[in-house]
């Protein structure tokens, strides 16, 4: 099935509209002090989420969807108030006047179907950067017969961390397979292509990681730097949601290796479709820690890999051989830590 230029701006156009969504909330909900920030990080995974399901369901009513919210714990979660504001938000979006039972339908519209395109939904992929202000994005990605073919990232903070932001500070980072992959300003402006870095020496390529510490195997990601030969100096950033996937697109970034502290951890769909869709159009490579090639047949989870490795291509095999010499070192430190008993 043929994917053309008009289904990429009309995602582009959705993504935009979820992602202007996401930055209202944060500009009245997101108090610099608050401890708790459950609230407006569910409030505005919603309001996205419907939004992005109304605008699915009126474009593409016979494919099927991969979201991450569930309308059972819309229903569920939130208390009364809090249900009223996502309504408040949501109509305000729509321009007109949109009932409980509406955004439980936009929330899960599309779940029941199995079709040939699945729309992959994050509605807001890094949600401890959207309560810091950091990088977050609204994720959008289609999946045709389990291939990732288009991507959208609409990044709010996609220039948050940088030391002279542009005017807009935020981006939209997509491609469609054959199409190129592009970056523009959020709000507009004129797109230009991206492609991966041409980085070939491990130790000088700049790697990206979670921000956020309890998401990264942090004694693995350290055996890892140290096969590829990595020291103080080689460059590093911290950068939350698949603004990771976009850094390593447009070549800011060369090297990204995701692999979660708990064993059992399997990575979500919808934190890497549109993600994958754009970098390797963008001429990268992805597999997971082992060197396959990412298995999106198996629904919500991906249960025949384990973490993740995104690179500009050329530092992919040093970096899955680094990821083998990690490994088997790990084993030798277990096996001789004084914890083990095989000797005795
Ligand atoms: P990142 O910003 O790359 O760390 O990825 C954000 C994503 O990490 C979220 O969308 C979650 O799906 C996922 N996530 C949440 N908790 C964990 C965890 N404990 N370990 C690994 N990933 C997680
Ligand atoms: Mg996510």
């Amino acid at each position: 099935m043929r994917i053309t230029n008009h289904d990429l701006e009309t995602i582009k156009t959705i993504a935009r509209m979820a992602a202007s969504l996401c930055q209202a909330i944060q500009a009245e909900l997101v108090d610099p002090a608050q401890k708790d920030g459950r609230e407006p990080v569910t409030i505005a995974d919603y309001a996205s989420q419907a939004l992005i399901g109304n605008a699915l369901a009126e474009n593409y009513p016979d494919d099927a969807v991969l979201a991450e919210e569930r309308s059972e714990e819309f229903m569920l979660l939130l208390d009364d108030r809090q249900r009223a504001l996502v309504q408040r938000y949501v109509t305000d979006a729509v321009g007109g006047y949109v009932f409980e039972e509406q955004i439980c339908a936009w929330l899960d519209y599309g779940k029941q179907k199995t079709a040939t395109r699945t729309w992959v939904i994050d509605p807001i992929d890094g949600t401890k950067g959207f309560l810091g202000r950091r990088h977050y994005c609204v994720a959008i990605g289609l999946l045709v017969d389990e291939r990732p073919v288009l991507g959208v990232l609409a990044s709010p903070g996609f220039y948050s961390d940088d030391p002279n932001p542009p005017d807009d500070p935020g981006a939209l980072i997509y491609a469609r397979q054959g199409g190129g992959a592009y970056l523009e300003p959020l709000f507009g402006g004129p797109p230009q292509p991206i492609h991966v870095s041409s980085q070939l020496e491990p130790a000088r390529a700049m790697l990206l990681t979670s921000y956020e510490a309890e998401h990264v195997d942090r004694s693995f990601l350290d055996r890892v730097r140290r096969a590829l030969g990595r020291g103080p100096d080689s460059p590093e950033r911290q950068i939350d949601s698949q603004d990771k996937h976009a850094m390593i697109a447009a070549g800011i970034g060369d090297i990204f290796v995701r692999l979660a502290p708990e064993p059992g951890y399997r990575e979500k769909a919808w934190d890497h479709v549109a993600g994958h869709a754009i970098v390797e159009e963008a001429g990268g490579r992805i597999t997971d820690i082992l060197g396959r090639p990412l298995d999106f047949s198996t629904g919500r989870r991906l249960l025949n890999n384990r973490g993740v490795v995104v690179t500009n291509r050329y530092l992919h095999d040093a970096v899955l051989a680094a990821i083998r010499i990690s490994r088997s070192s790990r084993r030798r430190d277990e096996s001789q830590s004084p914890g083990d008993n095989t000797e005795r």
